[in-house]
């Protein structure tokens, strides 16, 4: 049983975090004050001399949060369900307006530059608890030696899973269309429902691209570090013409520590939103960046250079220090590769709709603009009816999901079950007798137990791993369009000769 004096205490203790990390005047901080004492329903605050001085150690508010939450559920103010939408409604009581916070990344940008500014913005996000850090630090991560370039494997527990009960109950709730979709303007400050996040601590800064309106926001999932969500304000299906390229390469004039990429415009191949044109970038340094070109080519302009890069999956290089000669080449390749069919290895542009798509990154390094294309395509077949060029049948235990831009430049983020599934593979590999025959990984356990029994935890784990890294690697082998065998490379140069014609032209 909490007491009222206990929760007054207590939003003392999470004011404190709020006035030292959003910088609040003393009459923003009164503000916030009388703001949270009527969110917990307190007519006033406690008498007490509340010690706040570990307070200011904390790098995230969640355990300040937690008791607040305990105590709102307890008086029956939410119910367990609403917990999350409950403390961005606390957080949100705190956090700065959007145009102030706006005001203050222009003054830092303005004093120290760019990245200075992107960090601050950064920090907030994660002091707001917009970006739940504390749970995306439970998440695994490992890195996977490979042979052109060890690949960053997650394990994503940071999205919690629902269970029945509460599957059943938000199926029942009525149908809302507001806002459009997850990467809406209209998100900014709203309250959220049961089955649509709480937005009152989102926080998204101004760009101009291609002369339109657009907007930076951090992602609340945080996959790598500063991972970033580049959206149009106008909600419109995503496209993938010369327009992208331009947006693309000027976001990185603007942002040249960061990279940028898009995922391309069709199903299986594409992100999971399609109807809302939007980018992702931040600041890390993906596997795919760490690789070298394989090999060079003519490219037929004088400004722009084009090259194979020697990755798991079909990319074309270009390489530029015009922006603008860049972004017509891009274009013409994007334009080239809509059309083109290689089918002696099985590559088809067009069945009963187009299936050739290409997902761009691009990236600056000093005066260079590189733009990485990755070549797409989303045909299936009665083999592969989940797609030819996607993570074929056998890895479907460890990966079912579409491969979007993130995981094609290396970066795995398997769902948060497999934590469970291969504790449960550990027993049976050190010896425990299970029947499995039903599992989806059948086969996984099948030839890991041929390695013999695992003496120790640490060496069954370790088998997983191995497993499961080969796994990923073999999975961006699917998606590569041009596979790295004789046939495979005759055809991926082929069409860097008809790209090298479709320029000249
Ligand atoms: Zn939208």
């Amino acid at each position: 049983m909490i007491t009222k004096n206990q929760v007054a205490c207590d939003v003392e203790r999470l004011l404190a975090f709020g006035v030292k990390n959003f910088a609040l005047s003393a009459e923003d901080a009164e503000f916030a004050h009388n703001a949270l004492l009527d969110l917990v329903r307190l007519s006033e605050p406690t008498k007490d001399e509340v010690d706040v001085a570990d307070v200011y150690l904390l790098d995230t508010p969640h355990t300040l949060l937690a008791p607040i939450l305990d105590y709102a559920e307890q008086e029956g103010i939410i119910e367990s369900a609403e917990r999350p939408l409950y403390d961005a409604k606390l957080m949100g009581a705190m956090l700065p307006k959007p145009s102030q916070v706006i005001g203050e990344y222009n003054r830092i940008k303005e004093e120290k530059g760019v990245q200075a500014a992107m960090d601050w913005f950064y920090k907030l996000c994660i002091d707001s608890n917009y970006i739940r850090i504390a749970d995306v630090r439970r998440n695994l991560e490992w890195k996977a030696s490979a042979e052109k370039a060890d690949l960053v494997i997650t394990v994503n527990l940071s999205k919690p899973e629902k269970d029945n009960k509460e599957i059943a109950r938000l199926k029942l709730l009525p149908q809302v269309a507001y806002p459009r979709c997850m990467l809406c303007f209209e998100n900014l400050g709203y309250a959220g429902r049961l089955n649509f996040p709480a937005r009152q601590t989102l926080r998204f800064l101004p760009l101009t691209l291609s002369e339109e309106e657009w907007y930076v926001q951090f992602s609340p999932y945080v996959y790598y570090n500063q991972h970033c969500i580049v959206f149009s304000k106008e909600h419109r299906a995503m496209t993938m013409n010369e327009k992208t390229f331009d947006r693309l390469t000027q976001f990185v004039t603007e942002f040249p520590h960061w990279f940028v990429g898009s995922n391309a415009c069709l199903p299986i191949v594409g992100g999971s939103i399609l109807t809302h044109e939007h980018y992702q970038g931040g600041g890390y340094e993906m596997p795919m960046h760490t690789c070298e070109v394989a090999e060079w080519f003519e490219s037929g302009d004088s400004e722009v250079r084009l090259g194979r890069l020697n990755w798991y999956n079909s990319v074309v290089r270009l390489e530029s220090t015009s922006r603008e000669s860049l972004v017509a080449y891009a274009a013409k390749v994007n334009e080239l590769w809509k059309g083109y069919s290689a089918p002696e290895v099985g590559v088809l542009a067009e069945t009963d709709a187009p299936h050739n798509a290409v997902t761009p990154v691009a990236r600056k390094k000093g005066e260079v603009y590189i733009l990485d294309l990755v070549l797409r395509n989303n045909r299936t077949d009665e083999t592969y009816p989940d797609g030819i060029f996607h993570a074929h049948p056998e890895h479907h235990n460890i990966k079912k999901e579409g491969i979007g831009l993130i995981e094609a430049m290396g970066l795995f983020i398997l769902p948060g079950r497999l934590q469970r599934e291969c504790a449960e593979i550990a027993e049976i590999l050190m010896g425990k007798d299970a029947d499995y025959s039903a599992s989806v990984h059948k086969d996984m356990i099948d030839t890991l137990k041929k390695q013999g029994v695992a003496a120790t935890r640490e060496e069954a784990d370790a088998r997983i791993r191995a497993f499961i890294n080969e796994t990923c690697v073999d999975i961006l082998r699917n998606t590569a369009v041009f596979k790295e065998d004789e046939a495979g490379l005759a055809a991926f140069r082929k069409f860097f000769q008809e790209i090298y014609k479709a320029v000249k032209a």
